[in-house]
C-alpha cells in the first residue's frame, strides 16, 4: 500500500470563490487509505457471515423517507435534503439505507425465489443537521440488512456480526445495548401508561420532548437533556408490558448471544430514533477513549416491508458510521507510517525523461507503483519529492549515466547506492524491488 504524504504549505491566494459545502468534506488520498481500510474488512466479514452487496440509488422518492422514518420524526421533519421536479414532485437524497434496500427487494421481487436474504450496502448517506466533530451532512454508513424472517437466529447473527465487525476493526470493550421495543399488540398498552406518567410530569419536560408528547412520545426516553434523564428514571418500563411473544423472543436472544460470549447489557430506556423499529433495539458502545461512545446500532423492524407495499415480511439490521469508526480507531494503528511508495524515477535530461517515463508506465502496468515527476526539475528537487513521496527508492538517471548504459538505483534508507544496466532495465528494476519486499 502507498502512502501519499500531504505536505502543509503556504496557499496562495487566488480568490477562490466557489468552495465545499458546509458539512460535506473532502476525503482527501491520505484519509482514504483509512477508509479503505476500515471497507476492506467490513466486505471481508460481511462475505464471510453470507451478505452480499447491495446498491441502490442515493435519492429516491420523499415519500419513502417519510412513511418508512416517520413524519413525525426529527430526520423527516427537519432533517431531509429535498428536491422538487419538474414536475412538482419531491425527491430526496437518503438520510440512512435501510428505506432504500427494502424499497430494492419489494420491487425487485427478490423475496420470491428466497425470502431470506442478507444485504449490505456502503456509502454516503445526507442529514441537515448542526454540523460538528465527526458528525457531517454527507456522512458514510455500513448498513447491513437481514430480511424475510422473524427467527430469533437471525437477531442473534445481526447482533454477533456486529460485535465480530467492531472487534475485526480494532475497536476494544465492547457492550451491547439491548431492549425490546415490542410488538404491534404490546407496543400501545406500555403507550398508553408511559402517556399518562409524561402528562403527569408536562411541565418540568424540555420544549422538544413537550412537542413530542403529542407527536413521538417514545423518542422521549431518548432526550439527552440532563432533566428530562433524572425525570425520565421513573418512567415506566416497556419490558414490564412485554406481551408473552415478545418476551420470549428477548430472553432467547438474550441466551443466545450469552452463549456466544458476547457481552451485553439490558437498557429498558432504549429506544431507536426511527418509528419503525419493533422487537430487538440494540446499540453497540465502546469504552475505547475512556469515556463511552455509541458506534452503531439497530433493531427489528416487523411490518415495515408490508407499509413499503411488499409482503408481509420481517427484517432486522445494523448501521454504523464510518467517520465515527474513523475516530474511534485513530489511535490504534501504526501500521499505516510504514508503508512506503516502492521506487520514485528520477530523470535529468529530455533524453531520460523519455526512458523513465516509458518505465513509469510499463511498472504501473504490472501493479508496480511509482512516482515520476511531470515538471522538469533539478536532482535536488526531485530528490525531495521522492522523500516527500516516502518513495523506498529512487531510480536516477541523467546524461553521463544514459551514455554508459546505466542508471542508478539508491536505496533512500541506507542511502547505499548501485549501478543498474539499461539493457533489460524493467526487469532489472522489477527484481530489485521483489527481494527488497516493498510490495
Ligand atoms: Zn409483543
Ligand atoms: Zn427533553
Amino acid at each position: 500500500m502507498v502512502s501519499y504524504k500531504i505536505i502543509k504549505v503556504k496557499t496562495p491566494d487566488f480568490n477562490m470563490d466557489i468552495k465545499r459545502i458546509k458539512g460535506m468534506n473532502d476525503i482527501l488520498p491520505d484519509e482514504a487509505i483509512k477508509w479503505r481500510r476500515i471497507e476492506d474488512i467490513c466486505r471481508k466479514v460481511f462475505m464471510g457471515f453470507g451478505y452480499n452487496e447491495i446498491r441502490p440509488p442515493v435519492i429516491e422518492k420523499t415519500e419513502l423517507f417519510a412513511r418508512s422514518i416517520g413524519e413525525s420524526t426529527d430526520i423527516v421533519e427537519k432533517e431531509m435534503y429535498t428536491l422538487t421536479t419538474s414536475k412538482g414532485g419531491h425527491i430526496t437524497l437518503r438520510p440512512e439505507a435501510t428505506a432504500s434496500i427494502l424499497r430494492a427487494y419489494i420491487e425487485n421481487s427478490l423475496y420470491v425465489q428466497n425470502p431470506v436474504q442478507k444485504f449490505f450496502t456502503i456509502g454516503p448517506m445526507f442529514r441537515h443537521e448542526r454540523p460538528q466533530k465527526g458528525r457531517y451532512r454527507q456522512f458514510h454508513q455500513v448498513d447491513v440488512e437481514l430480511l424475510g424472517t422473524d427467527s430469533p437466529y437471525a437477531d442473534i447473527e445481526i447482533i454477533s456480526l456486529l460485535d465480530y465487525l467492531l472487534i475485526q476493526l480494532g475497536i476494544k470493550d465492547i457492550t451491547i445495548q439491548i431492549n425490546s421495543l415490542g410488538c404491534k399488540e404490546c407496543r400501545p398498552v406500555f403507550q398508553k401508561s408511559l402517556l399518562n406518567f409524561l402528562q403527569g410530569v408536562n411541565k418540568e419536560l424540555c420544549q422538544d420532548c413537550r412537542r413530542r408528547i403529542n407527536t413521538n412520545p417514545l423518542r422521549i426516553l431518548d432526550c439527552k437533556v440532563p432533566s428530562c434523564k433524572k425525570i425520565l428514571i421513573n418512567a415506566p418500563v416497556i419490558l414490564d408490558d412485554l406481551c408473552k411473544s415478545c418476551n420470549d423472543h428477548f430472553n432467547r436472544v438474550k441466551d443466545g448471544i450469552g452463549a456466544l460470549g458476547i457481552a451485553y447489557k439490558v437498557i429498558p430506556g432504549l429506544v431507536r430514533g426511527l418509528d419503525y423499529y419493533t422487537g430487538i433495539a440494540f446499540e453497540a458502545i465502546t469504552d475505547n477513549l475512556g469515556a463511552q461512545n455509541a458506534v452503531g446500532g439497530g433493531g427489528r423492524y416487523n411490518g415495515l416491508i408490508r407499509e413499503l407495499g411488499g409482503p408481509d415480511l420481517s427484517g432486522i439490521g445494523f448501521a454504523l458510521g464510518i467517520e465515527r469508526l474513523l475516530l474511534l480507531t485513530e489511535n490504534n494503528r501504526g501500521e499505516d507510517g510504514d508503508v512506503l511508495l516502492p521506487l520514485y524515477l528520477i530523470a535529468l535530461g529530455e533524453k531520460a525523461r523519455e526512458l523513465f517515463f516509458n518505465l513509469s508506465q510499463r511498472l504501473a502496468r504490472a501493479s508496480i507503483p511509482n512516482g515520476f515527476s511531470f515538471l522538469t526539475k533539478s536532482l535536488k528537487a526531485q530528490m525531495k519529492l521522492a522523500d516527500r513521496n516516502n518513495a523506498r527508492f529512487a531510480l536516477i538517471a541523467g546524461e553521463d549515466e544514459l551514455s554508459d548504459g546505466l542508471v542508478i538505483l539508491r536505496d533512500m534508507q541506507t542511502k547505499f547506492q548501485k549501478q543498474i544496466p539499461i539493457e533489460n532495465l524493467f526487469e532489472n528494476i522489477k527484481n530489485e524491488i521483489m527481494e527488497a519486499e516493498v510490495i
